[in-house]
């Protein structure tokens, strides 16, 4: 019977229910239930998609990566890559201090809010503060240092580490290029044999996700700040939402049907599921595994370009924390009554690109770098408490844009390597229709 409803409509039920469940266990008082006994079942599906995403981001690039034979192919797949992150990057900047200059959602907040908020979250704020200012000490080319392991197993254990195993993944293929053939293919086979069974796992760890997303919204209904606080930053978190709305729904399903002619409903349609787990979890590395699976057999995109392009993009290509950036950036200093000029603005443009490539592909991830942000266009930094209480919602939010951003540009690269074909469905298909 279930397995005649389409995947996204499970997932939307789960998510409907879940919010239900929250706000009906909101009001009857009964959180501790919701935390003890149903949140743990979210905790197990994310767990079931990070467990997968290590090894995934591993098998897919390597596999990639010496799939493509020759390493002037894999440079040009690297080099359209990363120009595509940056130019989607920028757009999204761009758009999120169009809305934000426009309707100036920072002069509507009343003094004794702004007290109040300043000091209900001044504590989280420092610890995020002193969290980005460790980093900045480091040094300037400390994010480079980063992404060379000292010890690869090491790297794997840690989430946060993605970049390292992504450079130790991309060492191995181009290794796998450069020796003979014969030596390479029972390598490769063995990698082949291992990607296959990844997205197998994918497909079985999907069967939960009605549930998965059920628990994790539940929780977070019952976790929410009272809603007087979420209604003073309400023009706040619309302006982050209109923009987001405008790269989901308008920029990224038209740069698609341009450049590919794929339709808009093709491309929405192809990557909705992995929008809504992005929605549900927070974070674009959890949801790696679902974006891997629907880019390459809903949206047609060639493993080879899908390898490369989805693990560095998960973590490299992050369109919406961006715009959140820049949105935030310009509420807090509106908030705080601070001027900012355009070239305070453009010094917004272009750390948020670039703070945005740095952000982990976590929940709350895009908060640490926004101190960055607010620091190199002179912000008081202590001013991210004004923006603690709709956090999350936001986060889950800007998510489903990275991930649909990687999709897009995997689309555009593909095409442009000739690796764009038609969809084929058949790992979703022995457990789901289509
Ligand atoms: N949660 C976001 C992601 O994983 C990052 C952020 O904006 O905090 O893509």
């Amino acid at each position: 019977m279930l397995k005649k409803i389409p995947l996204h409509w499970q997932i939307l039920a789960g998510m409907v229910a879940g919010l239900l469940l929250g706000f009906i266990a909101d009001r009857l008082g009964a959180q501790q239930f919701v935390k003890h006994w149903v949140k743990p079942f979210g905790t197990i599906f994310m767990n079931l998609l990070k467990m997968i995403a290590v090894p995934l981001i591993i098998v897919s690039l390597v596999k990639g990566v010496a799939d493509l034979k020759d390493l002037s192919r894999l440079s040009q797949m690297g080099g359209q890559s990363l120009v595509l992150y940056l130019i989607t990057t920028a757009v999204a900047v761009v758009i999120g201090l169009g809305i934000v200059n426009l309707v100036k959602p920072g002069a509507g907040v009343r003094p004794a809010t702004r007290e109040k908020l300043l000091g209900a979250y001044a504590d989280e704020a420092k610890g995020r503060i002193a969290a980005a200012k460790s980093e900045q000490d480091k040094g300037p080319l400390q994010p480079l240092v980063d992404i060379v392991p000292d010890n690869v197993f090491a790297a794997t254990t840690d989430n946060r580490r993605m970049l390292q195993v992504i450079f130790f993944a991309l060492l191995v293929g181009i290794g796998l290029i450069l020796i003979a053939e014969e030596q390479a293919k029972p390598v490769k086979d063995v990698f082949d044999g291992l990607n296959e069974v990844i997205l197998k796992l994918v497909d079985l760890v999907m069967l939960a996700a009605p549930v998965g997303v059920l628990a994790l919204l539940a929780a977070l209904m019952t976790e929410a700040p009272s809603a007087d606080i979420l209604l003073s930053l309400v023009w706040y978190a619309l302006c982050v939402l209109a923009g987001l709305v405008l790269l989901i729904f308008a920029f990224y399903p038209a740069l698609v049907w341009l450049f590919t002619g794929k339709s808009y409903r093709f491309f929405l349609r192809g990557i909705l599921p992995a929008q809504l787990v992005a929605f549900s979890t927070s974070s674009s590395a959890a949801t790696l595994p679902v974006t891997m699976e629907r880019v390459q057999e809903h949206l047609g995109v060639h493993e080879e370009v899908a390898g490369f392009v989805l693990p560095i993009g998960a973590t490299m290509n992050m369109d919406g924390t961006a715009l959140y950036q820049g949105v935030a950036a310009v509420f807090i200093a509106q908030v705080l009554g601070l001027t900012l000029d355009l070239g305070a603005q453009l010094s917004i443009l272009l750390t948020a690109t670039l703070a945005s490539i740095g952000a982990a592909a976590v929940p709350s991830a895009g908060l640490i770098v926004l101190v960055i942000v607010l620091g190199a266009a002179g912000i008081p930094q202590e001013g991210l408490a004004l923006i603690f209480a709709v956090d999350r919602p936001l986060d889950m939010c800007r998510t489903v844009a990275n991930v649909t951003s990687d999709a897009c540009v995997a689309m555009l690269v593909a095409q442009n390597l000739d690796l764009l074909g038609e969809p084929h469905e058949r790992r979703l298909d022995d457990v789901y229709p289509r």
